[in-house]
């Protein structure tokens, strides 16, 4: 079947509503089929309200979910493991649990210099604290919690972040282990809750993708893209992970080369490459990543390409403003929705 996805980060109640009337309003007639749905803590959680963070109930999310099936839309919600707890500050998980944090040791006003002090990463102007895999407890609280957002959205796939995770080895639990180990056993135990409910799970691709191996040595271009690469050694598991495993390969700029398609597609992952506002990235990207699985004769790998909506209004809003009110990106991405859309019909799966 053949994908063309939206994802979006629901903080509230209005902004998933705005944004779900706004994708079945129009987005749909371009041919949406997948609705990413990002709310993380920002659901009234009935098993553990101590780390709920905003005002979306199962209801309404229940209700727009079925108000999406019913335009042909899947719903995929996100709630992000491991890392993007929080940005420069721990968010309400990290708040009510600190005993999950993998680095209880650096006060949030001191976050990003740290990082930059630990792991090198001069790019990073931002960054967004982790739990720690190694916590067996962190399951317990987080296990239950993404399963009142499947239940409450009746998907089929789950989205679970997984992504930009810095610092790993660095509480006592798990000092000294290898950071691919950490990550891929962490993955692998959603993988098996999910799995034997029928769910499939997806993440963000980066921490597969060795910086070294795909971009070669420290130099000016590496220095520019690597954010969109790991290395911190996690790629390493690449091999080990269940292939059904769906990676949203994300790269948001013009490059000449997207190295990730061959690597993830080579072994074995289903792919979705996701963009953001850039239209002559998107395609760039997508043409790219079409002509290696074309060259490999996997195309069955790649069923489409998904619109990521990082820092714009909800789509209602988005669409009904008049040019002139819009920021830059936002220009952009109503661009960038028509040309991806425009290459999902021309695309032929078989
Ligand atoms: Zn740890």
């Amino acid at each position: 079947m053949k994908i063309f996805g939206y994802h979006f980060r629901a903080e509230n109640e209005q902004g998933l509503i705005d944004n779900v009337e706004g994708a079945i309003k129009h987005l749909a007639p371009l041919g949406l089929t997948h609705l990413i749905i990002e709310i993380n803590n920002c659901f009234k959680f009935k098993g553990h309200p101590e780390i709920s963070a905003s005002n979306i109930t199962a209801e309404t999310l229940s209700t727009c979910c079925d108000k999406l099936r019913k335009a042909n839309i899947e719903p995929i919600p996100l709630y992000n493991c491991v890392g993007h707890q929080g940005w420069n500050k721990r968010n309400s998980l990290l708040k009510a649990y600190p005993e999950f944090d993998e680095t209880p040791d650096i006060p949030d006003e001191n976050l990003i210099a740290k990082v930059h002090e630990r792991v090198g990463h001069k790019w990073l102007t931002t960054y967004t604290p982790a739990w720690c895999c190694n916590e067996p407890k962190v399951y317990d609280v987080v296990l239950p919690a993404i399963q009142e957002l499947v239940n409450a959205t009746k998907c089929k796939t789950v989205h679970l972040g997984m992504d930009e995770i810095f610092l790993f080895g660095q509480c006592e639990r798990c000092k000294g282990l290898d950071p691919a180990n950490l990550f891929s056993n962490s993955l692998i135990k959603f993988y098996n809750y999910f799995k034997q409910k029928g769910i499939k799970v997806m993440i963000w691709g980066d921490r597969l993708l060795d910086a070294t191996k795909l971009l070669g040595e420290v130099g000016p271009h590496r220095a520019r893209y690597e954010k969109d690469f790991e290395n911190v050694g996690t790629a390493k598991c690449i091999d080990k992970l269940p292939k059904d495993i769906i990676i949203c390969d994300w790269h948001y700029k013009l490059e000449e080369t997207y190295p990730s398609a061959n690597e993830l597609l080579s072994h074995g992952y289903e792919v979705w490459p996701s963009c953001w506002a850039d239209g002559d990235a998107a395609e760039a990207f997508w043409n790219y990543t079409l002509k290696t699985a074309t060259e490999l004769d996997r195309k069955d790998l790649l069923p489409g390409m998904l619109v990521t909506g990082w820092g714009i209004r909800p789509l209602n809003t988005l669409f009904n403003s008049k040019e002139e009110d819009l920021i830059e990106r936002e220009v952009l991405i109503l661009k960038t929705f028509k040309r991806v859309a425009k290459l999902m019909k021309e695309y032929k799966l078989n």
